[in-house]
């Protein structure tokens, strides 16, 4: 599945090919993905105008027209890729972006969680409107994060992977995050110190912008060969690592369910 890193190197690719360049066509091949797609108001506020930025709250993409944005968000197998026409290349292309420079953008995705939207300049949008902060925007930090847990019984774990709370945020990142920060995932997020929430966005931070880093930066690099998404290798301490000695103390790494998914943490490094 597409995690924040990927769409954010998506998005960083996409900017030579899509920022201030315009339009001329946008055909789609179906009617609905996840949700409906808004044809009209796409073909109205995007062909003829340059997309004039690209960008990101946690998975989803906006690519910004003058009179509104399109929202993209990958779903569990979406991808972006670029063709030489046209011409659909798969059963599960959906949507192609033709511009005037020549480039067509393929959106195709097989499972179809992902989405194709619109939203009036101005106007929000509901997927949008309920997000929380980006791991990766500057004012997220540890003491926006301590505010924001102030009182809350939930643990850690759930309060960090609420997507109205911290958004993009996915089970790997979040376990390796709370390793490296030395926290244990049960602990209630209310009680955790502002002195944890800043070394725990510093480790957040730290794993998201290294796996961008391993990701390179164009579309090319993005995609593999057969134009598989290339997933990228985060350094793993604890994620998938159940009886396996801890890289720090060597206590065999264990295994909990927390809201019906596998947390991984070492009892020792974590205790607190
Ligand atoms: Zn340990």
């Amino acid at each position: 599945m597409p995690e924040l890193p990927e769409v954010e190197t998506l998005r960083r690719a996409l900017l030579p090919l899509a920022k201030n360049k315009i339009l001329k066509e946008i055909k789609f091949f179906r009617k609905d993905i996840r949700f409906p797609i808004p044809t009209k108001d796409l073909r109205e506020g995007l062909t003829g105008k340059p997309i004039s930025d690209i960008s990101r709250r946690g998975k989803y993409l906006l690519l910004h027209a003058p009179t509104g944005a399109m929202i993209l968000h990958l779903g569990m197998s979406g991808r972006v890729v670029q063709h030489p026409s046209i011409q659909p290349v798969e059963k599960h292309t959906h949507a192609v972006f033709h511009f005037e420079t020549g480039t067509f953008l393929h959106f195709i995705d097989p499972r179809r969680f992902g989405c194709i939207l619109w939203t009036h300049k101005n106007e929000g949008h509901p997927l949008l409107d309920s997000l929380g902060m980006d791991p990766l925007d500057d004012t997220t930090t540890g003491k926006a994060l301590k505010v924001m847990a102030r009182k809350c019984k939930a643990p850690i774990k759930s309060f960090i992977m609420d997507s109205k709370r911290l958004t993009g945020v996915g089970n790997i990142y979040a376990c390796e995050s709370m390793f490296q920060g030395g926290l244990n995932p049960r602990r209630q997020a209310g009680k955790v110190t502002l002195r944890e929430w800043e070394n725990f966005m510093i480790s957040l931070k730290a794993i998201l912008n290294n796996s961008i880093a391993s990701g390179g930066t164009t579309l090319r690099d993005f995609f593999t060969a057969d134009n598989t998404p290339g997933y990228y290798a985060v350094n793993l301490s604890v994620y998938g690592k159940e009886n396996q000695p801890c890289p720090i103390c060597a206590t065999p790494i264990v295994r909990a369910l927390q809201t019906g998914r596998s947390t991984f943490y070492c009892k020792v490094c974590q205790k607190k």
